[in-house]
């Protein structure tokens, strides 16, 4: 007799589907036999990382018999002062998925609810199921989180409401006084998890700045992460700023190792080097002006973003078009999961890049 394990899972866990990332350019390699292979569907930085960051995990490979500093005292440090906050304010975690999974673990259990927006990033609901919460799932406005809509959503026994400024992968945002006034809406004893991902590339777009509202605010968690304009997706690291009693109890059920020891150099070398972040933000608005000027020349319309990522509207069921731009050698990312099945997300890459894709998503769109 076989034993259906299935039955045996939480509850939450039953009826979950598994995040569906990107594909990575060697399973395609794999795949096809092709040799050239453009990934623009994971938001990573089309730059990699400062080289700064070599040089730091090159020092720290000696040390790879020795568990991390579990405090992460070094990162914690150089986060305080490049947020000038508190060491005791910071959550650090293998990257901020880790982070979001903490607070949900703290904070929601069956008998709680979260709120979170129509097309938010798909983290917020699978982790909500998975801990057994239950979810107020919010209707978006023109794809972009309805705030005074999720602020009047809020029930007795939400705990948490997840905002992500910019949201992926719609690219929508909202600004500094539009998050203000929101804040102040909810209740003092509801925590809201403001994802600012893409913080680094939404100042220009007049994107929010949460660690400015967080001596307003005490029941507000500013997520931030290392994976996308640092460019260090692969050695997961992000981290939260919050008052230190509620990263207080989020530390009472960090793994006490969650970060490794080269995402922690790695993360305080990327921090001394903003440079290499300008760069990453500049690179990021000429990509972001070639691939709008071309789809709007193909006559496709996109959904204006201010992270790394547009969304585009293929006006047909958009998993055929995926599909078809993998054959030419091109990873998007189809966002059906989100609802959004006319929709591809595509990251902004290096102009070459950026000019294959258009190249192909012309050719595809011809044939
Ligand atoms: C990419 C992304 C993250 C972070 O990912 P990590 O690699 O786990 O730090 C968090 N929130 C949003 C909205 C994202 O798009």
């Amino acid at each position: 007799m076989s034993v259906d394990f299935n039955v045996l899972a939480t509850p939450g866990i039953q009826g979950l589907q598994p995040y569906q990332p990107g594909k990575p350019i060697e399973e395609l390699q794999r795949e096809l036999g092709l040799t050239k292979i453009v990934k623009l569907a994971s938001n990573e930085n089309p730059l990699g990382c400062s080289p700064l960051v070599a040089e730091a995990i090159n020092r720290a490979l000696p040390q790879l018999a020795r568990y991390p500093d579990g405090g992460g005292f070094e990162l914690k440090n150089a986060l305080a002062r490049h947020c000038q906050v508190a060491p005791e304010q910071i959550i650090l975690g293998n990257g901020s998925n880790d982070v979001i999974d903490l607070l949900a673990m703290t904070f929601l259990a069956p008998g709680r609810s979260a709120v979170f927006s129509e097309h938010g990033f798909i983290v917020y609901p699978i982790i909500t199921q998975a801990v057994g919460a239950r979810a107020i799932q919010v209707p978006a406005q023109h794809w972009a989180h309805d705030l005074d809509a999720m602020a009047a959503a809020i029930e007795e026994d939400t705990r948490l409401v997840f905002v992500a400024n910019p949201n992926n992968p719609t690219g929508t945002w909202h600004g500094q006084a539009a998050i203000e006034d929101f804040l102040s809406r909810v209740p003092a004893e509801v925590i809201v998890v403001l994802d600012e991902a893409y913080f680094e590339y939404s100042g220009e777009a007049g994107g929010s700045d949460g660690l400015r509202l967080l001596g307003r605010f005490p029941n507000l968690v500013v997520v931030r992460t290392f994976s996308k304009a640092y460019g260090l997706a692969g050695l997961r690291v992000g981290y939260s700023v919050s008052g230190a009693d509620i990263a207080e109890l989020v530390n009472r059920i960090r793994e006490p190792f969650n970060v490794n020891s080269l995402a922690m150099v790695a993360a305080v070398a990327a921090l001394q080097d903003q440079d290499f972040v300008q760069r990453s933000r500049d690179i990021n608005s000429e990509g972001m002006a070639q691939l709008v000027a071309g789809l709007q020349a193909l006559g496709l319309e996109y959904i204006p973003s201010a992270g790394n990522f547009v969304s585009v509207d293929m006006g047909t069921d958009a998993a055929t078009m995926y599909r078809k731009l993998l054959a030419e050698g091109v990873i998007v990312r189809p966002i059906g999961a989100y609802g959004m099945q006319r929709h591809l997300r595509i990251s902004i890459g290096l102009a070459d890049e950026n000019a294959f894709l258009l190249e192909c998503l012309h050719k595809v769109m011809s044939a």
